[in-house]
């Protein structure tokens, strides 16, 4: 099935909050625009689609996120040249587009070529404070993301090999093995 027709069937779901399904909406815009970015740059291959946290609180701005990555390490930020994440979901479950699917981004070290990552704002103190907002986007865009890679596999960040962070703070396995199939 389609990542758009995945979306639409999602918006029909009973009880969705009004404001997600206008997220949903800006959602099937990015995948439209992701499918033709994909065809038009000769899309790498996709393996994972990684679920991370920020680690911050609820109310961390994107602005600031982007700063702390971009900032020289020197001054107390990472010094990266690309964004952490592809995609960043607020508290209220908006869904922020930080960088193109089709170029990596920094989420899981020695794995990001063929990853593409999303993350929730929030898991302070290695606590699952997800939103229900924030879970209602992330379903959304990893069966979006599915949808469009069938093959690849979703895994939190804590689920590589050698990662001792807690990211994303909650059992991804557990949690979207069964949403997905
Ligand atoms: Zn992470």
């Amino acid at each position: 099935m389609k990542a758009i027709e995945i979306i639409n069937q999602l918006q029909n779901t009973e009880n969705m909050p009004e404001g997600v399904c206008q997220q949903l909406d800006e959602l099937k815009y990015q995948f439209e625009k992701m499918e033709q970015e994909g065809k038009e740059s000769g899309m790498r291959k996709i393996k994972y689609l990684v679920i991370h946290c920020t680690g911050t609180t609820q109310s961390a701005t994107v602005k600031g996120i982007l700063n702390y990555w971009k900032k020289p390490v020197e001054q107390g930020g990472k010094g990266w040249k690309n964004p952490g994440y592809h995609f960043l979901i607020k508290a209220n479950g908006v869904v922020v587009q930080l960088h193109p699917i089709s170029k990596p981004s920094n989420g899981v070290g020695g794995y990001n070529s063929n990853s593409i990552h999303v993350s929730y704002i929030g898991g302070e103190d290695h606590q699952d404070t997800r939103t229900d907002e924030q879970k209602v986007s992330l379903a959304a865009i990893i069966k979006g993301l599915s949808a469009m890679y069938p093959e690849a596999e979703i895994l939190g960040h804590r689920d590589f090999p050698k990662v001792t962070k807690s990211c994303p703070c909650f059992d991804v396995g557990a949690e979207f093995n069964q949403l997905i199939k």
